[in-house]
């Protein structure tokens, strides 16, 4: 067996095991009984621990090491150079850190992921305060370990937005902030559509089998897709056939589920766009959580929000909700774009969303900062909250404790949202530079036509076409 062969065998291994990891984490954040989630945290530590071991071993890094030297490593097709590279790069950083503290590490994080959703559900800031303490804790000393000359919170956005830094990131949102704040204000100044013509009882099933409907029609195979139901909307990819994502619904209010569906159905589509030969590679993984981002809200807000989106299909959608036949294809485009400062990010509208990622933001960088405690987490909140939306979350569950993302160590990922949300205009000004109006093509029930544009532009053929697609709307936004 020649050294790229050893690779791939034992990436195999690694895989059959993150496989395992991410299908205990879908069925804990799913289906799995109250019980039974210790058990299933449990296991998700014992592999996350095991593949950690298998790729910082000595071994694996050797081989690693073996396949950069240039004569072994030029010959190397363009994926597996990135691969090689990569690796590289992430294990020098990761083999600092102790296997004992990685173990603690995993467990006090799974620990959280286990306390928020039940916190949350009772609003009970108390129940998670202790687990995010010491998620914050455990997360700061992990990137100590892994990052040691640089400040925490550039490492952890780093996790997401390779390159990036909290000054970068500054002058972009200083720069949104100061003209988004009044731009809300003068909006929502204005008399706004009816936001409350929708918010009608409309049952559980009538809102899957409209979601399934729109995801279908958006262009996801659904042979290699499933959908089901959790706390927190998000997506989640086994494999190029196997992408899933979750919804949440609410009898009264059947727009948040549909938003969800559309936002997640976009990543979905996103990682069905991944060509086969990349599968289970670093190739078919994004770094840039911005672009995966840009995709996900790009469909949300871009496509599903204009009314050339609905008009097509809204006699379909009348047949499964016939509760919207008392409606216009017209009143429910003005409802869907209601502007509001609302509480839940989630459900927010396209521009005071903005502001709610720019909270969070703000937040963060005050926690790896040091400038707060985190006893006084909820209170900066609805601080912040009042500054920026001018509303007071009523409980904890409409603030603090809403994102599911601390829980699972994931500090840093906010800002995505907003440069996914940046870069999706520049991405609807080059579908339009290429393919023409996006408003025609819409209504003449072409979305499909879209979805192969990105696919052309993404991962199809050259998985790479992707970074440096990226490195583009980088300097784009950064030089502004
Ligand atoms: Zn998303």
């Amino acid at each position: 067996m020649n050294k790229l062969e050893e690779l791939q065998k034992k990436n195999e291994i690694v895989n059959y095991y993150i496989h395992a990891r991410e299908l205990m984490m879908w069925d804990l954040s799913t289906l799995a009984p109250k019980n039974a989630k210790q058990k299933l945290a449990d296991g998700m530590t014992f592999f996350s621990t095991e593949i950690f071991k298998l790729t910082t071993s000595d071994e694996y890094y050797n081989l690693i090491c073996e396949l950069s030297k240039p004569e072994v490593f030029e010959p190397l097709d363009e994926a597996m150079r990135f691969e090689v590279a990569k690796k590289r790069r992430d294990l020098e950083k990761k083999r600092r850190v102790p296997i004992d503290f990685y173990e603690k590490y995993v467990g006090i994080l799974n620990e959280s992921t286990v306390i928020w959703p039940e916190a949350k559900q009772n609003s009970d800031w108390s129940m998670y305060e202790k687990a995010l303490k010491n998620t914050i804790e455990a997360v700061k000393e992990y990137q100590k370990y892994t990052d040691p000359d640089k400040e925490t919170y550039d490492s952890l956005i780093e996790l997401f937005e390779e390159g990036m830094t909290q000054s970068q990131i500054d002058k972009v949102f200083d720069e949104l902030k100061a003209e988004l704040v009044p731009l809300v204000e003068a909006v929502t100044s204005c008399k706004q559509p009816d936001g409350q013509k929708f918010k009608i009882h409309i049952p559980k099933h009538e809102q899957i089998a409209l979601c399934d409907y729109l995801l279908k029609y958006m262009g996801m195979d659904m042979d290699s897709f499933c959908m089901a139901e959790s706390e927190h909307p998000f997506t989640t990819s086994m494999s190029v056939k196997d992408a899933r994502i979750t919804n949440h619904y609410y009898e009264e209010d059947v727009i948040s589920a549909i938003f969800s569906c559309i936002h997640e159905g976009g990543h979905a589509l996103f990682e069905q766009n991944i060509a086969d030969k990349y599968d289970g590679t670093d190739a078919a993984r994004v770094d840039y959580m911005g672009l995966h981002e840009s995709q996900s809200r790009f469909y949300e807000n871009i496509l599903g929000r204009n009314i050339n989106f609905w008009r097509p299909i809204w006699n379909d959608v009348c047949e499964i909700v016939p509760e919207f036949k008392q409606f216009t294809v017209e009143e429910f485009h003005e409802a869907i774009n209601h502007v509001e400062n609302s509480y839940i990010r989630t459900e927010a509208d396209e521009l005071t969303y903005c502001l709610h990622i720019i909270l969070r933001y703000e937040i963060e960088r005050a926690i790896f900062a040091g400038t707060v405690e985190v006893e006084d987490l909820p209170t900066l909140w609805n601080e912040k909250t009042n500054e920026l939306l001018h509303i007071t979350p009523r409980n904890d569950a409409e603030g603090i404790l809403q994102d599911t993302h601390w829980s699972d160590g994931g500090f840093g990922y906010f800002p995505s949202y907003l440069l996914g949300s940046i870069y999706d205009g520049m991405f609807l000004e080059q579908i339009e530079k290429e393919m023409g109006d996006v408003d025609a093509i819409l209504a003449a029930g072409n979305i499909t036509k879209i979805h192969r544009f990105s696919l052309q532009i993404f991962l199809t053929e050259k998985p790479l076409i992707l970074e440096n697609y990226l490195l583009l709307i980088f300097h784009r936004v950064l030089q502004h």
